[in-house]
């Protein structure tokens, strides 16, 4: 996902910086083979070196590297020569597995309402699709104000015409207007004249998402604008709606920005015989974006009172609720969707990773049926998208999550306790050296303290040069045959998602490999650390 770009042309052209950088760190490897939780690099000799996997394709193997029935459908599907690309006809996979999505969120959410289903290719263009029916959405409802509001007008124009109503000054002096006496119609078009403005006004705003600090939705023109970190978002600032970041914790942060932003479509109406003028809360808020336990934002799980503190203030104002379980979702956090767990119910989900299995690129926007609007499926599509392989693979995974009463769930829940319960044990050896070991389930964080002030000149340079999640991801794989990265927007934080596969021996290496990383930061050992 994140550092994975690569150019096709050979050796030379391929992101020189980018290699420059993984290079410096010792990471810049290549893979020959994966299986389970194991990545393979080749030796000089033509042995194979095997590597622990914790980065897990940043989130995408939850059931392994290859999985034998994975594997063995993928093939099956190839041999039968069932068609891949089959655009405009039926797709009776694509359904199922949109019924199957929706057979455990209901189950998940205690709820029956329908989940409509658009597939895509990556998880940024999930979220985009998102983003783009809440835009269809929103469109559409402030159209339906305008119709209410242009009808409200008629009928009071009417009631003016026919002597029923009149304008009074009041209501004109409250918009600065003056009119001449006698002449009602006069001084309603007057009304309307600045009715019309001030909506005008309201209606050119572009639409305003909410994020949370630390978030991230994607690399896309407009995820990335919903993405916190401002190295990737500022430089393309200019190419797509933008959004309020709301700190953590804070729910008087939300209504300020409500307090700022909020606005009003303005409607002509009559009461007791008198011209008025009611206020119709105008949507400038499109979509809320949540991720119920933050992968790039260095592994930071929502609080069950700021999601339910989200979910009460959305609702209030009429906001969709986005829910971005990309990284978190598919039972990773031992429950299919990790916001169910926080009680927080989404209008919109996201997936991806894991729904291709670790070998389709998949991904899917669900829509509650409240919100849909069919017509998102004519302004919306992509040739890739939706085609058989994809969705049969994702039923596969489906059918794997669930098998014996969800036992992957309960083990991603198993497997993740013991690797934190080494996690913390390594902390409180090091606590001058860690500062924190969060998460949940099988997507873990480490964060380690700054090292800025580190008496060994290599480990300040590199933490002031912000590469050291990286250094250290280098010296964990060169010394100890073990793969992790820091997280995207977090570089003091390492991720650890590994599959459910994950052994006691591999918690057991990785520890050894956490100690030795530990002991020299802790003993100012730079040279050691950096030797690549
Ligand atoms: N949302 C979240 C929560 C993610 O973790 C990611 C990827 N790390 C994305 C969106 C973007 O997904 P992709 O890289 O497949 O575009």
């Amino acid at each position: 996902m994140d550092h994975n770009t690569s150019a096709a042309d050979g050796p030379e052209l391929a992101e020189p910086y980018l290699r420059e950088v993984l290079a410096g760190a010792g990471l810049a490897v290549e893979y020959v083979r994966a299986e389970g939780n194991t990545l393979y690099q080749r030796a000089d000799d033509g042995s194979e070196i095997a590597v622990v996997d914790f980065a897990g394709g940043y989130g995408s193997v939850l059931l392994g590297h290859h999985h034998p029935e994975i594997v063995a459908r993928a093939q099956e599907l190839l041999a039968e020569g069932t068609p891949v690309h089959a655009q405009f006809s039926r797709h009776p996979y694509a359904n199922r597995l949109a019924a199957e999505l929706n057979r455990i969120i209901h189950r998940e959410l205690d709820t029956t309402e329908p989940y409509f289903a658009i597939f895509g290719n990556s998880g940024a263009e999930a979220v985009e699709a998102a983003v783009k029916h809440a835009e269809l959405d929103r469109g559409m409802r402030i159209r339906a104000l305008l119709d209410e509001c242009a009808e409200a007008g008629r009928s009071t124009r009417a009631a003016v015409a026919s002597g029923a109503a009149i304008v009074a000054e009041p209501v004109l002096t409250l918009f600065g207007l003056t009119a001449a006496e006698g002449d009602p119609a006069a001084a309603l078009s007057l009304l309307e004249a600045e009715l019309d403005r001030r909506n005008a006004e309201q209606t050119a705003r572009p639409p305003l998402f909410l994020a949370l600090e630390g978030g991230f939705h994607g690399k896309l023109a407009a995820s990335v604008q919903l993405t916190h970190n401002e190295g990737y978002r500022a430089p393309f600032k200019s190419l797509a709606a933008q959004a309020r970041f709301v700190p953590h914790n804070q729910p008087d942060a939300l209504k300020e920005i409500h307090a700022e932003e909020r606005g009003d479509l303005l409607e002509l109406g009559v009461a007791d015989g008198h011209v008025v003028v009611r206020e119709r809360g105008f949507p400038v808020f499109c979509a809320f974006l949540v991720e119920p336990l933050q992968g790039e934002g260095g592994i930071r799980v929502l609080s069950e009172e700021f999601a339910r503190e989200i979910q009460e203030f959305c609702a209030a104002i009429g906001c969709p609720v986005v829910i971005d379980e990309i990284q978190s979702g598919m039972g990773r956090t031992g429950t299919f969707l990790a916001s169910s767990a926080l009680g927080l119910r989404g209008d919109y989900y996201t997936l991806a990773k894991t729904l291709g299995g670790g070998i389709a690129k998949t991904s899917v926007m669900l829509v509650r049926e409240a919100y849909y609007r069919k017509e998102f499926e004519i302004v919306h599509s992509s040739t890739f998208a939706k085609d058989s392989f994809s969705c049969h693979i994702a039923l596969k995974v489906l059918e794997l999550l669930e098998a014996d009463g969800g036992l992957a769930y309960r083990r991603a829940a198993e497997r993740g306790a013991a690797l934190r319960t080494m996690l913390g044990r390594v902390q409180a050896d090091f606590p001058m050296v860690i500062e924190e070991v969060r998460g949940r389930g099988l997507m873990l964080g480490v964060e380690f303290r700054d090292q800025s002030d580190s008496p060994s000149p290599a480990i300040q340079g590199a933490a002031r040069g912000g590469m050291f999640g990286y250094v250290l991801a280098g010296h964990l794989l060169r010394g100890h045959r073990v793969r992790t990265f820091p997280t995207a927007s977090a570089l003091n934080t390492l991720r650890f998602e590994p599959s459910i596969g994950l052994t006691d021996a591999e918690i057991a290496q990785l520890e050894a490999a956490l100690r030795d990383v530990c002991t020299l930061l802790r003993d100012g050992k730079g040279d050691v650390l950096l030797a690549v």
